[in-house]
């Protein structure tokens, strides 16, 4: 029998040595120091004295293939056709030799291309699908995005910041972006338990994954009439019922909103903070959410007016407390504030709790 030709089926990404720009290969983890030269530009330089420039330039999270090819002309012109995307979707072009560095970031500009987002700056927002590619977004993420960034622009072509601004958007509770531990956040938030379909679920649906699918127990199964009921008291309006069965009706446009938190932290070396909520409701007011993009405007502000240098919005409430935070930011602090949820105990260290004075 004739020997069977072997398929690869699982190849899998490819290494990421295969994809980095020989100079960063070269000096893996030799680099000495480096340095901010402008918004958006930073000097690495190596142990042996090589020197690389990173220029970070903002892009859509949603891209066409129009775009991508001019991204990659532009690598092939300038950075020896090596770009590398950050976590936070911005693009970043590594430029070896020092001479194009000039034409680089003159080609962007006249390209419309935003260059910026390094140090103590707006860093590009990250955010979910949105309308057009997910069932249980709530909000359109990309579009608030893009009212955001229309609103704070300059706090990304500039590095003054008293620290790093990060901000998030997820469209529903799921939460598919990094809104737990970004600086400023919104969350879109059903309001209402789901409604029950009976038909849609007795013919869809199958009753025990719909069941599982609850993460609080609050579904249980109606045999009467092969559906389910929810309690109520137990649901957390997720809407993860609604992903595995669309006889859960959860969309409520008269109750949906936008929630906004604050405060969330990831960095390295230290314990992540979570974001706490800091406005529970806010208009679902497509398609530039003006209410929204306000409110991250004052808490911006009031930040950049009031904190330290080197103070992220987390550390600023640290230290003056929750309850200034309020005060100078005129958020009114509401029974909403309070967790009284039925499983609350575990998560009252992310809430904003305080002693009121
Ligand atoms: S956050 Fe929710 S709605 Fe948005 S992409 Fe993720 S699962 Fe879909
Ligand atoms: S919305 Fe969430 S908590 Fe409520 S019933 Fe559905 S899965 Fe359970």
């Amino acid at each position: 029998m004739a020997a069977k030709e072997k398929h690869i089926t699982d190849i899998g990404p490819p290494h990421y040595r295969d994809m980095v720009h020989p100079v960063l290969l070269k000096n893996y983890g030799k680099w000495r120091y480096h340095e901010y030269v402008a918004p958006g530009v930073i000097k690495h330089v190596s142990m042996n004295g090589e020197e690389v420039y990173m220029v970070r330039a903002a892009i859509p999270k949603i891209v066409s293939v129009y775009f991508v090819r001019e991204l990659c002309d532009i690598a092939d012109k300038y950075s020896d056709g090596y770009v590398k995307f950050t976590s936070r979707h911005n693009v970043e072009f590594i430029v070896a030799n020092k001479n194009k560095l000039e034409g680089l970031l003159k080609e962007l500009k006249e390209k419309g291309w935003v260059v910026g987002g390094t140090g103590r700056s707006l860093k590009a927002i990250i955010h979910t699908q949105g309308w057009v590619h997910c069932h249980t977004a709530i909000i359109d993420a990309p579009g608030l995005a893009k009212a955001l960034y229309d609103e704070l622009y300059e706090y990304f072509v500039r590095d003054d910041l008293p620290g790093k601004l990060k901000i998030a958007i997820a469209c529903c509770l799921n939460m598919c972006g990094a809104v737990h531990c970004s600086d400023l956040a919104f969350v879109g938030m059903h309001r209402k338990p789901p409604v029950v379909n009976d038909d849609i679920v007795s013919r869809l649906c199958e009753i025990p994954t719909l069941v599982a699918s609850c993460p609080t127990a609050a579904i249980r199964p109606a045999p009467e009439k092969k559906s389910v009921v929810v309690n109520e008291e137990r649901c957390m309006y997720c809407g993860n019922c609604y992903t595995v069965c669309p006889g859960m009706f959860i969309h409520n446009p008269k109750y949906d909103c936008l929630s906004m938190w604050v405060g969330g932290n990831a960095v390295a070396g230290g314990p992540p903070e979570f974001s706490r909520l800091a406005i529970p409701y806010l208009p679902n007011n497509p398609p530039r959410w003006p209410e929204a993009v306000q409110a991250a405007r004052n808490v911006i502000d009031t930040w950049i007016k009031h904190a330290k240098k080197g103070e992220r919005i987390g550390d600023w409430i640290k230290r003056i407390g929750w309850e200034r935070f309020f005060t100078l930011t005129g958020i009114q602090f509401t029974d909403k504030h309070i967790d009284d949820f039925i499983f609350a105990v575990p998560t009252f260290r992310t809430t904003t709790l305080f002693k009121w004075r």
